[in-house]
């Protein structure tokens, strides 16, 4: 059984508000930045909305994740507490989106990757704060709060910050928006006097392969590889290689026929492979640096003020919507399976309605002939 921490209402909070400092987090600022109908809906009339399967799942395995680390549970009770999440989210009616074919094939593999994710896990090497509050006072005016998921304290005294993440990896083009959070984390333990080395996520989905193999069909000879990886599709990346591995290592084809469907089946690599083929791969949880400099520094306050500028310009007003992103094919997905208010706002209902396929009538016999 494992415990779920309570959140303390923390102090310093509460010393900021009765101070009048506008207190931002760093999904408010991406909800003001998104879409001023959603922020205006959660900030100023108060309205969080629906949750999400993704979000409820995200935070399920967060907790437990964080708990193993901290020690107040078991790698052991990782499956059980995924199996619980799935439940919940039934439970609560939220659904993963469906396929391009109406099937369920995008809840399956997420499943897949997070099953894989919780049997395999083990609680990183080093000493973590975990889940701490960190705030950053970017003015006499302004501040940003938001929970570090992992703090490692360093040998050398310096600190590293991990964020674990159950969404897909992030695009290149998307890396400055995604990073900013890491980046204003770093930013709010300088000012409590830390040195900063290093900022990453933990990118829960995927693993890194190293191993050596063929870089491509018509190499003559194998290289160092490294590739990332959906857990999921462990096997189906490394099947000619460990199978190769194998047959190099005298295994009997009866055994081999015997480990690579165990391996197929749960895409681990079990000790029914002797040590001498394991040893070949490294598998390992995808750790994605993120730089922590300067110029990243200046860029991340620059949008806080700029963001928190057009926040406190508007009126608050809680019966004056403000106007809602302009809906397009690139974010109805955020709008449909995401959005908290994805029920209630009208914007995406009149997009719906103005995009919908028109009732095609049904076709009689006499209509044919
Ligand atoms: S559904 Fe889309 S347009 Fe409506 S509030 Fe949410 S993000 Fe904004």
């Amino acid at each position: 059984m494992f415990v779920i921490p309570e959140r303390e209402p923390d102090k310093r909070i509460q010393r900021l508000k009765d101070e009048g400092v506008h207190l931002y987090s760093f999904s408010m600022l991406s909800t003001i930045n998104q879409c001023l109908y959603d922020a205006w809906a959660t900030y100023v009339a108060h309205d969080r909305g629906l949750s999400s399967a993704y979000a409820e799942m995200g935070t399920c395995l967060h907790e437990i994740t964080e708990d193993v680390i901290s020690g107040t549970a078991q790698t052991s009770d990782m499956p059980h507490a995924l199996k619980e999440g799935l439940v919940n989210i039934d439970m609560l009616g939220l659904n993963f989106p469906k396929d391009f074919r109406g099937e369920d094939s995008i809840r399956t593999r997420w499943i897949a990757d997070m099953e894989h994710f919780c049997k395999t896990f083990y609680p990183p090497k080093g000493e973590y704060d975990v889940e701490k509050l960190l705030i950053y006072r970017i003015s006499p005016t302004r501040a940003i709060r938001g929970y570090a998921d992992l703090i490692r304290k360093n040998a050398d005294g310096t600190v590293s910050v991990f964020d674990l993440k159950t969404s897909s990896n992030y695009k290149q083009e998307d890396l400055l928006e995604h990073g900013r959070q890491l980046t204003i984390y770093g930013m709010a333990l300088e000012q409590e006097g830390y040195t900063v080395k290093s900022t990453a996520w933990i990118m829960m989905k995927y693993v890194e392969l190293r191993y050596d193999w063929y870089a491509t069909k018509r190499s003559k000879a194998k290289t160092p590889l490294v590739k990332v990886v959906n857990r999921s599709k462990i096997y189906g990346t490394l099947r000619e290689p460990v199978l190769a591995a194998c047959r190099s290592a005298g295994m009997d084809e009866p055994d081999i026929d015997i480990a690579m469907m165990d391996f197929a089946n749960t895409n681990i690599m079990s000790d029914q492979f002797p040590e001498e083929v394991r040893g070949l791969f490294s598998i390992k949880p995808y750790v994605r640096n993120y730089p922590f400099t300067k110029e990243l520094k200046e860029e991340a306050l620059a949008y806080i003020d700029r963001t928190a500028d057009l926040y406190e310009s508007l009126d608050q007003n809680q019966d004056e919507p403000w106007p809602s992103r302009t809906i397009s094919k690139d974010c109805e997905f955020f709008c449909h399976m995401l959005c908290g208010h994805r029920n209630t706002c009208p914007h995406i209902k009149e997009y719906d309605r103005l995009n919908a396929i028109p009732d095609v009538p049904e076709l009689s016999d006499d209509d044919l002939f």
